[in-house]
């Protein structure tokens, strides 16, 4: 195999990561946007591993607080994530449940694990396996930020349902944590350089 692809830094070039621009290596500045110019990004596995823990641990008191308290004459009740799917589904609202689970179950903990897959993933990968790894990673970036539905869904209730005395909805500690879950992975997936699943190929 001659005609295997050849990695930019052969050809000694490197790309800027901000506007990619490719440069000399050696070039201290990128001549387009005057970004300090790396091969990769710095320190990034340790990074983005360092965000996907802190993400993880946010995710218990995501799930386990109440993420929204009804108060019903007087009668204050908190409802957690999965406890509020639950009751939805059980009123037949099978689509807001479903929507809510995804959002706020499937998607952040499936992107948690292919954050981990990524970059704990094994040396000397083959080319499909890094194909794989990459289109997993673009997926989960892409559809991240979807979760903050859920933070929307709780926002609009609280401000919506204010029948003083009657019902009232409050938002509950779960809310910031599941917020802060949702940036820091999404600061995890930003850190990360897609290039080093590439580096691990062998051609
Ligand atoms: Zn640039």
């Amino acid at each position: 195999m001659n005609d295997a692809p050849k990695k930019a830094w052969e050809e000694g070039l490197q790309a800027c990561h901000v506007c990619d621009r490719l440069e000399p290596i050696g070039l201290e500045r990128c001549g387009r946007c005057n970004t300090t110019l790396r091969l990769r990004k710095q320190d990034s596995r340790q990074r983005t591993l360092a965000l996907t823990i802190t993400a993880s641990l946010l995710m218990i008191p995501a799930h386990t607080l109440p993420i929204m308290t009804t108060e019903t004459l007087g009668d204050a009740e908190g409802s957690t994530i999965v406890g509020g799917v639950l009751t939805l589904w059980h009123h037949g609202s099978y689509p807001i449940a479903l929507v809510i689970f995804i959002a706020s179950v499937v998607v952040p903990i499936g992107k948690l694990i292919a954050l981990y897959w990524v970059v704990l993933g094994r040396m000397g990968l083959d080319l499909d396996s890094a194909v794989r790894r990459s289109f997993l990673f673009r997926m989960s970036h892409m559809v991240g930020p979807w979760s903050m539905i859920d933070v929307f869904v709780v926002a609009i209730l609280v401000g919506l349902v204010q029948l003083v005395g009657v019902l009232q909805i409050y938002p509950g500690l779960a809310v910031v944590s599941f917020a802060a879950m949702v940036v820091v992975t999404m600061l995890a997936a930003n850190s990360f350089d897609e290039r080093l699943i590439w580096d691990r190929v062998k051609m």
